[in-house]
């Protein structure tokens, strides 16, 4: 299969041939053609298999640049993985027009208030912070399409697990849910069982 193959915009194309992308990884091969129906999907991948462009190629092909909404959440455990997991966005959606915006605790709250005054399509970061900005009325994901959690099992901790709840109630019924992880701990399946709708499974 090719990247052509996937109906993906032109735009976002160029983005993933210019970041030397020749052919889909197996994972996005099976991930992307079932995201882009907006189902919910939990996938059990390792890194370096690709799985960062297997969410983040659906999720920025159903961006609308000129909606000035936020369009996908993307949230991770880490500082380091926002940066990079807002990277990869960055270079993918390089001729997307949009906005990629990375939030994580430990950094000025008024800065990220500003720069959410500007459209902000893609949203990365940690689950505490952007539930203080969805709190604070700063980040509206009330018509926000795409819920992503990387490293579910890290992020599912009995710390986070709380503030991601309260996050999903800012979104829309019809969310998608796209959830990673490269183990399938007993929290992981709760929290499947809890709030996605038929997802679709991946094991890789
Ligand atoms: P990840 O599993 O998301 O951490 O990605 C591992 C590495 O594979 C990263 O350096 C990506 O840039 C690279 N990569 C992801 N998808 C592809 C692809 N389709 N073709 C070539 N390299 C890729």
């Amino acid at each position: 299969l090719d990247f052509e193959e996937l109906y993906i915009k032109r735009e976002l194309l160029m983005g993933i041939f210019e970041a030397g992308f020749e052919k889909p990884s197996p994972i996005q091969e099976e991930t992307i053609p079932v995201a882009l129906t907006g189902r919910d999907i939990l996938a059990r991948a390792k890194n370096g298999t690709g799985k960062t462009a297997a969410f983040v190629i659906p999720a920025l092909e159903r961006v609308n640049a000129k909606n000035p909404k936020t369009q996908a959440l993307i949230l991770v455990p880490t500082r380091e993985l926002a940066l990079q997991t807002s990277q990869v966005c960055k270079t993918l959606g390089k001729h997307l027009g949009i906005n990629v915006m990375v939030t994580t605790g430990g950094t000025g709250l008024k800065d990220d208030i500003i720069r959410l005054n500007e459209a902000v399509h893609v949203l990365v970061g940690t689950p505490g912070r952007i539930l203080d900005l969805a709190g604070k009325g700063v980040a509206d994901f009330s018509e926000c399409p795409t819920f992503i959690m990387d490293e579910a099992d890290k992020l599912l901790s009995p710390e986070f697990t709380p503030i991601i709840e309260q996050l999903l109630a800012y979104f829309p019924n019809d969310r998608q849910i796209m959830l990673f992880s490269a183990t399938f701990p007993m929290v992981v399946k709760s929290f499947m069982d809890k709030h996605l709708k038929q997802p679709y499974e991946i094991n890789l």
